[in-house]
């Protein structure tokens, strides 16, 4: 306690994050998350910002599985998996995840920034070249940094651009060479090309990886991916993703693939080596997500009927959002502080969403970001509906009828 300008120097920089509107608040919710919410200060919220995209967070029968692994397996482990920390709901959970996505086997992770902080390491040397998206999540950038393979960075999904980058990889003599995306970027709702990703691998050699953190559970017509959508299962090497949004809410992650990965993974991972079990009853209810939307696909087609429908009708008020058909809807307002200005008044209308702007997204792209839910009834995106067309009004976003 004795170097008091390391202090100073940090209230400085946090000042100069809220001078530059960069200082990110938490907001306080004092209920449980869903379609709505309740604010600390009692006010009911529809709910526009999670990734609760099958509407599983905070919803009976989750809690229900939830609690029955509870009783079953305990709270916790207090080991890591080799030495006493797998259950055999563990081992359920990973077979039920590898029939989902259509591999040969996963393996557990407290998050999937950890899947994806783990993956590269033990998998890749000097010799070897990740090729990877502009735009891909912090934690691939994190894990790529972790591993010497040669860095290859392709502009977002630039599929001219990462054939350069093939070709430089190659040239350079490159032994294995990975392609690594998003399988959905969550900013833009942007649908990875996975087609010609994976033609482009086939031509050149290369394996290919994707993140599934915003698309397993929803994408694809039975809500297995992005590879699904895109018509190549079984054609991914390397699949990671997340437990903690569409699938159930919690929290931990995942990563998939042919069995030599998985099993090199489990000897020399270290987020999964040097880290907790997962929670039992994470994986319980994990489980009973997976059986419960392999039965049926009620659960995405209600999410991609609330998703055709919102993003037709802002479109009729006259909003401009980035086309797509993602559940991810970004509504274009370009102008930071009335992207601002604008999430703060539909706060005060009732509904919660989130504003970016730069640095989070390119200049002179500012905009609020709705992430529909199949939680989401009809008339509560009727309220957002109108809620959005009074803003958009005031702020003179949309004309005046
Ligand atoms: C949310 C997210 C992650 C991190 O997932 P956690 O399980 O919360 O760690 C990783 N990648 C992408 C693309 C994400 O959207």
């Amino acid at each position: 306690m004795s170097d008091q300008t390391f202090y100073s120097g940090l209230q400085q920089k946090l000042d100069t994050l809220r001078s530059d509107g960069l200082f990110k608040p938490e907001r306080v919710l004092a209920s449980r998350q869903g379609a709505e919410v309740v604010a600390q200060d009692g006010r009911t919220l529809i709910n526009m910002c999670a990734n609760n995209y099958l509407g599983l967070s905070g919803e009976p029968e989750t809690e229900q599985a939830a609690a029955a692994a509870l009783e079953k397996y305990g709270y916790g482990l207090s080991s890591v998996r080799f030495i006493c920390g797998t259950q055999t709901v563990h081992k359920e959970l990973e077979a039920a995840l590898s029939a989902f996505l259509g591999t040969e086997d996963t393996i557990l992770y407290a998050a999937a920034f950890d899947a994806n902080g783990g993956v590269f390491e033990p998998l890749f040397d000097e010799n070897d070249a990740i090729i990877s998206d502009a735009l891909n999540h912090a934690s691939i950038i994190d894990g790529v940094r972790l591993c010497k393979a040669a860095r290859y960075r392709y502009a977002n999904n630039d599929m001219a651009d990462l054939e350069k980058q093939l070709i430089a990889a190659t040239e350079a003599g490159k032994r294995h060479k990975i392609i690594v995306t998003d399988g959905v970027f969550s900013m833009d709702g942007t649908i990875a090309q996975l087609d010609k990703i994976v033609a482009l691998a086939e031509q050149y050699g290369a394996l290919t990886m994707i993140d599934e953190c915003h698309a397993s559970g929803f994408m694809g017509a039975t809500g297995r991916g992005t590879h699904e959508h895109c018509g190549v299962i079984g054609k991914i090497d390397i699949i990671t993703g997340t437990l903690g949004k569409a699938l159930g809410g919690a929290m931990g992650g995942f990563t998939s693939g042919k069995k030599e990965v998985i099993e090199t993974l489990r000897q020399k991972s270290r987020p999964y080596l040097f880290s907790n079990t997962l929670a039992p009853m994470i994986a319980g209810a994990s489980l009973a997500v997976l059986e419960r939307i392999s039965k049926s696909t009620e659960l995405r087609d209600r999410l991609m009927d609330n998703t055709a429908y919102f993003r037709a009708e802002i479109e009729r008020l006259g909003f401009t959002i980035k086309p797509g058909t993602h559940p991810v809807v970004p509504v274009m307002l370009f102008d930071a502080p009335i992207a601002q200005q604008f999430a703060a008044r539909m706060f005060e209308l009732g509904v919660l969403l989130s504003g970016f702007f730069y640095p989070v997204v390119p200049m002179g792209q500012a905009r609020v970001r709705v992430q529909l839910s199949a939680a989401h009834t009809r008339e509560q995106l009727d309220i957002v509906l109108k809620a959005f067309e009074q803003a958009g009004r005031e702020l003179g976003i949309i004309k005046q009828q």
